[in-house]
């Protein structure tokens, strides 16, 4: 065998290993019903799974206590027994599942990756509240000293600083509203264009563009389809990390309804 192939193969035997272990996992809870580890000379059902599986009674007990966690929840029952769903990603949605919810989250947890599924939870928890307004006075802005100084001096001469903070602000919103309002041709290659880049960087930072979302973008993500617009078109861009650009791909998140409102 050369190493190709052994390689090839321990990636092979490794995934079939894992998926024919979550079928065992999802069979457990009723085998555990029906007490039939008896019949085979096992005292309880973490003796059976550790003997015929080499689970932990820890991993044991997860199963066990989704079992009885999805008893009003039939879609995220048959993605546990019919070992569709791995049992970390069930424990991550477990926590915010509801009949109403349940099937869109049975579906997120086929798609997802396990990284993705947990930023995945988080949004999930934060959409029905309110997002943390942030608090003036909890922020620490931090200014240079040369910045400081010019400011101190303003204000000594009995001129409004704010004022001329908030012009700076508000001038700096108008460039970027005024550049997206630009006609934006067909594209001539799928990058993004170094200039709408620095237009993305200058209006979202260096952070995803989910407000709830402090990780540093990875990608711009287009909001329409490139394939089919043909477009970098700024108002249909979002920077996003890599969690959320697979959200976004994976089930058509709305990136820009959740973007920073102000
Ligand atoms: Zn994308
Ligand atoms: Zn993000």
């Amino acid at each position: 065998m050369n190493d190709k192939e052994l390689l090839e193969k321990a990636v092979l035997f490794g995934k079939s290993a894992m998926h024919w272990r979550q079928l065992f996992i999802g069979l457990l809870p009723e085998v555990n019903r029906r007490k039939l580890y008896e019949k085979k000379n096992c005292s309880s059902i973490f003796e059976f799974a550790f003997k015929f599986g080499g689970l932990s009674e820890e991993q044991v007990r997860r199963a066990l206590n989704l079992d009885k966690k999805f008893e009003e929840l039939p879609s995220l029952h048959a993605a546990l027994v019919t070992g569709e769903v791995s049992i970390n990603k069930l424990l991550r949605i477990a926590a915010i599942a509801t009949p109403e919810n349940e099937e869109k989250l049975v579906n997120a947890a086929r798609i997802l990756s396990n990284r993705a599924i947990e930023t995945f939870v988080r949004d999930e928890k934060q959409n029905g509240s309110d997002k943390p307004e942030i608090e003036a006075k909890s922020v620490h802005v931090h200014l240079n000293d040369e910045v400081k100084l010019r400011l101190a001096e303003l204000q000594e001469k009995g001129i409004n600083i704010n004022e001329i903070i908030l012009a700076a602000l508000n001038k700096r919103e108008l460039e970027i509203a005024e550049e997206k309002a630009m006609p934006v041709g067909p594209a001539s290659s799928r990058a993004v264009p170094v200039k709408t880049e620095r237009l993305m960087e200058k209006e979202y930072g260096t952070k995803c563009s989910i407000s709830t979302c402090f990780k540093p973008s990875e990608v711009i993500h287009h909001t329409q389809t490139f394939a089919l617009s043909h477009k970098h078109d700024p108002n249909y861009l979002a920077p996003l990390c890599r969690e959320h650009h697979e959200i976004a791909h994976a089930i058509n998140l709305k990136v820009r309804e959740k973007r920073f409102q102000r």
